[in-house]
């Protein structure tokens, strides 16, 4: 990750200077105005000269006598400014600006003052960043890292406590007629519409997360098989419901689960999670818009059957 992404996204990248001789009741008004943390102190030719902050000023009240307002700033200021460019990495500077206790740095390039970035927007970049990096672009949902991530927590937690949990595999059956027929972008709104309905239909704690393409993982933490059961199945009939409206046509569609549950303290996740792919296999061999349920579970319903009938 880069500075330019923070510039990128940062709202107000207006620099606010003061010249050297201003003085420190004009540079006090200044940051009290703008409502900032520290300001640039350029010459006539916009070289950076210097950095006076907050902390400069309450270090003058200590160290200035009762003339304090009309000294200029230059007196105060801090002159080995730190600075950085767009093409810094974020971290590096970050970690930079913590060792030496900055909480406001100026981007320049080719000598041009570009922005001050301050501490804080530092980690609301970042914090945004990270939540990117965890979230599928198309639907919202948690992508495959962050599922995994969640899912191997919930999987130690088995281990340690045996508290149980379900995991169903989703995939939308052919698709591919879908987007053949109706357009990619039609396809899309499909899988946006499909990740609406898991989310309003599942509870705040289950985590849903898109694998990739046209499929999807839920976790149903703390949850037996025959709950997590009930849950997929209600999904199920509510997706059998729901039109994706298009100019041309309303846009219905299908799909398969196959659901495990945790029942082996051994299985590590990508482990539990391919049991629920083959699951998901043998429910789109058997004929799709389906569940169906690892033959270890004793006492569970016959989902394919139950699903299958009512369809
Ligand atoms: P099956 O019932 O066996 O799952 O058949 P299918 O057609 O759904 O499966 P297949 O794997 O043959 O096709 C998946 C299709 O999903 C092909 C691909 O173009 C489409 N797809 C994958 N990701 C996206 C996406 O982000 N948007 C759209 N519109 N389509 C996508
Ligand atoms: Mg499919
Ligand atoms: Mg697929």
């Amino acid at each position: 990750m880069l500075i330019r992404e923070i510039l990128a996204a940062k709202e107000n990248r207006s620099v606010v200077t003061v010249r050297p001789n201003s003085t420190l009741r004009e540079t006090a008004g200044v940051l009290r105005r703008e409502n900032i943390g520290a300001v640039l102190v350029i010459d006539a030719h916009g070289k950076l000269l210097g950095v006076a902050s907050e902390r400069d000023l309450v270090r003058a009240i200590w160290k200035l006598g009762g003339d304090l307002f009309e000294r200029p700033v230059s007196d105060v200021m801090t002159c080995s400014v730190v600075t950085c460019t767009p093409s810094d990495d974020v971290l590096a500077t970050l970690s930079e600006m913590n060792g030496q206790a900055i909480r406001h740095i100026p981007v320049v390039e080719a000598g041009e003052i570009q922005a001050m970035i301050s501490i804080r927007e530092f980690e609301h970049a970042c914090r945004q960043l990270e939540a990117q990096a965890h979230t599928d672009e198309l639907t919202g949902l948690a992508n495959r890292r962050l599922f995994m991530s969640v899912l191997t927590k919930e999987v130690n937690r088995f281990r340690r406590f045996q508290t149980p949990f379900s995991v169903a595999m989703l995939d939308i059956d052919r698709f591919k007629i879908v987007n053949d027929q109706y357009g990619h972008e039609a396809g899309d709104s499909v899988l946006r519409a499909l990740a609406d309905l898991m989310v309003s239909k599942l509870r705040p704690y289950d985590e849903v997360g898109r694998l990739g393409g046209e499929e999807f993982a839920i976790l149903f933490p703390n949850t037996e098989l025959e709950d997590a059961l009930k849950t997929c199945q209600r999904l199920l009939q509510a997706i059998r419901k729901e039109e994706v409206a298009n100019e041309e046509a309303s846009i219905r569609f299908t799909v398969s689960f196959g659901l495990v549950f945790s029942n082996d303290p051994t299985l590590d996740a990508s482990t539990v999670l391919k049991q629920a792919d083959q699951l998901l296999y043998k429910a789109k061999a058997d004929g799709r818009d389906r569940i169906v349920i690892s033959e270890a579970a004793h006492g569970a319903p016959a989902a394919e059957e139950l699903e299958s009938a009512s369809a």
